[in-house]
């Protein structure tokens, strides 16, 4: 692998990290995590989702959180605030909001599909392509990102076939997905599943393929991060501590946790362009606004070693 590559990180502890705790995070707390994200050098941060409150009351005040998160740029120019969207009227909040990015979860499973959005995966698919055309309408741009969720297997229909992932994936790409994500919902990928998909999706849909959203259910996180490098994966979502889950995907624990992939990836020489001490300031002001939450990663309990060499 050659070094000095860049590897993009989109942080998603303000959504997925929060959306399953036990207890609230202020707004206030929930911003000052999101500005200490970005000074910590994060260049993408998913920062709640445009869901139906008493559906997810945490992600209540993502509307005012996306208005503070967007008041960043003064000091964070080249900030990608994005939100997660489960309809036509997420995204519509969303671009009336200011959002730079929207993702949208399309299952690759039928019982995640029903279980998470009430819908069937084509129908979801058809979503999707209502959503970009009103996108597309829209004076400014918005890039759309689709995720396959579940795509490496589902907590209520058990396997999911190589062949579904492609098929959901290839009617993103059709639709007009910017890019499309493959996400790990649940967490039961290992590496070389994690190759088998990223191969079998790019030899459908190319470079269309962008990034992966991974959980650590089975501890396998960052070893699947690294098979998804391996194969040229250079964009990753996680979440600080290690935070997240989905309330629809009954057994999914966190996300892999950030603090621990920027080691990864800065060592082998891939920058993130992500301060590590900075970020673990990240990882206390969420400490501090969240206290009851148990908080993951290793790194941050071994402290930066000494050896450590940013990538650049
Ligand atoms: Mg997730």
């Amino acid at each position: 692998m050659s070094t000095r590559e860049r590897a993009m990180i989109c942080e998603v502890g303000p959504r997925d990290g929060l959306q399953i705790a036990k207890t609230r995070m202020s707004t206030p707390d929930k911003l000052a995590w999101i500005e200490a994200i970005a000074a910590a050098g994060v260049g993408e941060i998913e920062i709640g989702s445009f869901v139906p409150p008493r559906v997810i009351p945490q992600m209540a005040d993502t509307g005012e959180i996306l208005a503070g998160s967007l008041r960043l740029l003064d000091r964070y120019p080249d900030l990608v605030v994005q939100t997660l969207i489960p309809n036509l009227r997420g995204a519509q909040a969303a671009y009336e909001g200011g959002a730079h990015r929207v993702s949208i979860p399309v299952s690759v499973s039928e019982g995640h599909s029903r279980s998470n959005l009430n819908r069937s995966v084509d129908e979801q698919i058809a979503e999707v392509e209502r959503i970009i055309a009103w996108v597309r309408a829209q004076p400014r741009a918005m890039p759309v990102l689709a995720a396959c969720s579940t795509a490496f297997g589902c907590s209520i229909d058990g396997v999911v076939r190589t062949e579904q992932v492609v098929r959901v994936a290839a009617g993103l790409a059709e639709a007009g997905a910017d890019q499309v994500m493959l996400a790990d919902t649940v967490g039961y990928a290992h590496p070389a599943q994690i190759k088998e998909v990223v191969r079998a999706v790019r030899a459908e849909i190319g470079d269309r393929l962008g990034g992966i959203h991974l959980h650590d259910t089975c501890g396998l996180g960052i070893a699947n991060a690294l098979a998804a490098l391996e194969e040229g994966v250079r964009q990753f979502d996680s979440c600080i501590a290690g935070l997240g889950g989905c309330p629809y995907a009954p057994g999914a624990s966190g996300n892999i946790v950030t603090e621990d992939l920027v080691f990864m990836l800065e060592s082998m020489g891939f920058a993130t362009g992500i301060d590590l001490a900075k970020l673990l300031e990240a990882r206390a002001v969420l400490h501090a606004g969240l206290p009851a939450e148990p908080m993951h990663g290793q790194l941050p309990k071994a402290g930066i070693p000494r050896t450590f060499k940013a990538a650049a």
